[in-house]
């Protein structure tokens, strides 16, 4: 391995936005570690793409949500790569609902995927950054986590709370050459915004300023952003890619 390449972790990377955030990574010279839940084949298919490109990648599968798991996939970076510098909490999941509808199981998976995962995952990449003294995290929220949205109480309570998590981390390690981010994406083409009905999907555009739905680069490129040294006294911030969807 190049001993100057960073190396980075992005979960939920197997496919859409993780995806496109593990090659612009790539691109900027970062050693990747894909991590996805379940099927191993696409996760596998995105290192294989960036070693067959002359990068390093390997796959870690491992579920964000359990504390176990993700203190297997730290040791084995760490056993690996020797160091851990990127971080992007990626993975998340919806079970969208109206409040009065929504199942207990339906709000803990979200919590537990979009937010404690992120916890977790967090927690362990402090504990090499903090001694290395240098370390970038960001963390993909949503704009619903500052907005609301009907029938997503789980999905935007979960992404609120990871802004929250983003500027108390921020705080905590800002004098450790760390930094901890936000991204709020609007409206994304991917696999979780297929699944929404026509109708809706147009009522969104209607309200989308660029009168487009953002594509997965459109994510990558403000992760690859944050994670430079032209960032380097940015904390704490939430970026919003959502072509004007929201403005305040
Ligand atoms: P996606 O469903 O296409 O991809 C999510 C990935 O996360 C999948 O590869 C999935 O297998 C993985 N994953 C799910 N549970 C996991 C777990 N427990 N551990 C590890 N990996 C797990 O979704 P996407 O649209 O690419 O969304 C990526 C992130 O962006 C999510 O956090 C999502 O909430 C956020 N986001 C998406 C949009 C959008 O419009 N698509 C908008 C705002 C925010």
């Amino acid at each position: 391995m190049n001993s100057q390449s960073p190396v980075a972790l992005v979960t939920g990377s197997g496919r859409g936005i993780g995806r496109a955030i593990a090659l612009k990574l790539f691109e900027k010279g970062a050693a990747v570690v894909i991590n996805d839940v379940g099927d191993a084949g696409p996760a596998e298919e995105v290192a294989g793409y960036i070693r067959e490109k002359g990068g390093q990648s390997s796959v870690l599968l491992a579920d964000v949500s359990k504390e176990n798991e993700v203190t297997g996939l730290f040791e084995s970076i760490i056993s690996s790569y020797g160091r851990i510098d990127i971080l992007v909490n990626n993975a998340g999941i919806t079970r969208d609902q109206l409040l009065l509808r929504l199942s207990e199981e339906d709000w803990d998976r979200v919590l537990d995927i979009n937010l404690k995962g992120a916890f977790l995952c967090t927690r362990a990449a402090l504990r090499y950054m903090v001694k290395q003294r240098r370390g970038r995290i960001v963390n993909i929220c949503s704009v619903v986590g500052q907005t609301g949205n009907a029938g997503q109480a789980n999905y935007a309570a979960a992404k609120g709370g990871l802004i929250a998590l983003t500027k108390t981390c921020a705080k905590e390690v800002a004098t450790r050459g760390i930094t901890v981010n936000a991204i709020a994406p609007g409206f994304i083409d991917t696999e979780m915004t297929r699944r929404l009905n026509d109708n809706i999907k147009q009522e969104v555009l209607k309200q989308i300023p660029a009168g487009q739905f953002g594509t997965t680069q459109d994510v990558a490129g403000a992760v690859a952003f944050f994670v430079s040294d032209d960032a380097s006294y940015i904390t704490g911030q939430v970026l919003r890619v959502d072509g004007g969807l929201v403005m305040a």
